[in-house]
């Protein structure tokens, strides 16, 4: 197997893992799961939600997902502000293709690589992150078999 297949297998494996993590979420809509990956180590994990001390639910009365809901990969950024570690030069994973607020704070968190699952309505959170030269890769887990 080489490096190329190596990185593949590792990619679809933390995709897999942020889909699983998604399940996490209680939004309704949409449930988005992020991970954010360092030297072959998690540093850190988010899903969509509201924020800390806030009731567990996302979308009002009419099914609008409220203003205050966090984005998984936002989650996760906003964590390792908390940690002791760092995103910089770090991999992000998430179901999703995120939108242009958190490609923001993806450029920012000086993330280098992003792999998403599923493409969003919206191409201009990736067109951004490749105007930073962020490394953007699509790949749909289901389009492989579990190795
Ligand atoms: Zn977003």
């Amino acid at each position: 197997m080489d490096d190329k297949e190596k990185q593949l297998r590792l990619d679809l494996k933390y995709l897999r893992m942020a889909g699983i993590w998604s399940e996490n979420s209680y939004c309704e809509r949409r449930k988005v799961g992020c991970l954010v990956v360092k030297d072959k180590m998690i540093i850190s994990d988010g899903y969509n939600g509201t924020p800390s001390g806030f009731e567990n639910v996302c979308e009002d009365e009419n099914n609008v997902t409220h203003p205050y809901v966090l984005h998984a990969e936002a989650n996760a950024i906003t964590k390792l502000a908390r940690s002791s570690n760092n995103s910089d030069g770090a991999t992000l994973y998430v179901t999703d293709a995120p939108c242009i607020e958190c490609s923001k704070l993806i450029i920012q968190a000086g993330i280098k690589r992003v792999v998403y699952a599923r493409e969003y309505r919206l191409s201009e959170g990736i067109d951004l992150l490749k105007r930073a030269k962020i490394n953007v890769i699509h790949l749909n887990p289901d389009e492989y078999e579990t190795k």
